[in-house]
């Protein structure tokens, strides 16, 4: 059987949704998710009869994607509580000093935290003018050279590594940090951080509900068809369009397209591309992924030590925990608290680029290590009375040395073939990053009308 359609959209995570409903309002739309339900890494789930996201939990506020998408759908944004954020750092909880993504905004705030050893603080504040060459350099290697290596080690490491799941020394300064590129080709870091003027705007900002809802939404606008269950398994041109093998293959349906979006996981994407822009496909097939996996505890109230004040807590890998974070989604989101009825919910993020082994274990037993790390860190001492073990397989994609140029490369590739790519393998992996690359994806897709 073939059916014909206008556009097909590959993919139904935040990207491919909002290039679907984007694209839906002037054209006809088919939405072909793999998976049994929508959303990819936005999901909320009840845990305890507490509704919590397992996936995204906040968004930041001061790009506006977000929470004008948000808005725009007519869905409650909040932001977190005043609870702070905390850092795992010399075998205590520190405050998390201010900084852009691990650069300092006040020494002497960083001082007084005590995240770094005397050492540590004194190499930091003899900055090393290094020359910029404007070449692309990791941002561990940028900043060790500038500040030392114990401000990589207990302050990017730990920020870079709860967004990409990655490591400072691997991942590309242009590519996931070009504010710090353009800082550092300037001059000094530290003078250009300490004059970054203090803003009251929420940093973050989250949906009354879960984020989860955001995909919901975008399906209840209404604005494009949606199969869900339906595994796009290959692509070739035809004349006049192109062509999209669906389903089984014992039982595989054939779909017609003027223009097809991909906003697949980039492996998913290097696969499709194959028979019809190879070069692209080849450059893709290279971005390597990160594996995570999210734990959620639902505990008594009487059972959880005093928290107070605090949101969460990043660990650096230097430390030797199995978590990288823990957040208090309780404290962090009033929502997520007053839905709990006697219970606290927070959640643990194990799993960083290159360490996927230390996913190879039992749910229960990356609930134990949660546990064990959540008594060391904060003395968390009782069990939970439900958990919920959320695995995300190759889900972060790491934006190497040299990212930005090979984006441009697949879609130098991609020029004139009908179809065009948008998802967090390209333009950030943040959701609002995600859904800016989604709305210039689709603005690409009609262009050439
Ligand atoms: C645990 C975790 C926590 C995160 N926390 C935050 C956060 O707090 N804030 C933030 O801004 N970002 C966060 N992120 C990042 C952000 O959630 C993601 O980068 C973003 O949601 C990715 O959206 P996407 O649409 O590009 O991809 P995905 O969400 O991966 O969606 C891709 C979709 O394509 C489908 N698909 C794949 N192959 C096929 C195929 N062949 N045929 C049909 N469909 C296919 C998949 O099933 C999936 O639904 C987090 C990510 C993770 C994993």
């Amino acid at each position: 059987m073939t059916a014909d359609h206008r556009i097909v959209v590959v993919g139904g995570g935040i990207a491919g949704l909002t290039a679907a409903h984007v694209l839906g309002a002037d054209h006809d739309v088919l939405l072909l998710e793999g998976s049994p339900a929508v959303g990819g890494k936005l999901r909320t789930v009840e845990v305890a009869g507490v509704r919590v996201d397992v996936g995204a939990e906040a968004m930041l506020n001061r790009r506006p994607e977000g929470v004008e998408l948000a808005r725009e759908l007519g869905l409650p944004v909040v932001h977190p509580t005043a609870a702070a954020s905390r850092v795992w750092s010399r075998g205590a909880l520190r405050p998390l000093p201010r900084s852009l993504m691990g650069v300092p905004f006040d020494l002497d705030e960083l001082a007084a935290s005590g995240v770094l050893s005397a050492e540590g603080l004194d190499r930091a504040r003899r900055e090393v003018l290094t020359p910029w060459t404007g070449d692309d350099v990791s941002v561990g290697d940028l900043v060790a050279a500038r500040l030392g290596e114990e401000v990589v080690d207990r302050l990017v490491e730990p920020l870079l590594g709860g967004v990409y799941a990655g490591r400072a020394h691997e991942i590309s300064t242009y590519a996931a940090m070009p504010q710090l590129a353009a800082m550092a080709a300037r001059g000094s870091l530290l003078e250009q951080a300490a004059a970054v003027p203090a803003s009251d705007v929420p940093v973050f900002a989250g949906v009354e509900g879960g984020l989860g809802s955001l995909p919901e939404a975008l399906v209840a606008a209404g604005r494009f068809e949606l199969r869900t269950g339906a595994v796009v398994r290959a692509l070739r041109h035809v004349p006049g369009g192109l062509e999209l093998t669906v389903g089984s293959a014992r039982d595989p349906e054939t779909l017609r397209a003027d223009r097809v979006m991909l906003a697949t996981p980039p492996a998913a994407a290097a696969r499709l591309l194959g028979a019809v822009a190879p070069d692209s496909a080849a450059a893709l097939a290279t971005v390597g992924t990160a594996s995570v996996a999210v734990t959620t505890l639902a505990f008594r109230t009487e059972d959880l030590p005093d928290l107070a004040g605090m949101s969460g807590f990043l660990v650096p890998p230097v430390e030797g925990l199995r978590i990288k974070a823990s957040t208090f989604s309780f404290a962090k989101w009033d929502w997520v608290r007053a839905s709990g009825d006697g219970l606290l919910v927070l959640r643990t993020s194990l799993g960083r680029h290159g360490e996927e082994t230390s996913l190879q274990a039992t749910d229960a037993q990356l609930v134990a290590a949660s546990l064990a790390d959540l008594r060391a860190t904060v003395g968390i001492r009782s069990a939970p009375v439900e958990t919920h073990v959320q695995r995300w397989g190759g889900a972060l994609p790491q934006y190497s040395v040299g990212h930005q140029a090979l984006v441009a490369r697949v879609r130098a590739g991609l020029v004139g073939s009908g179809v065009t790519v948008c998802g967090a393998a390209y333009d950030g992996v943040g959701i609002p990053a995600v859904i800016g690359s989604a709305r210039r994806a689709a603005a690409l897709a009609v262009a050439a009308e």
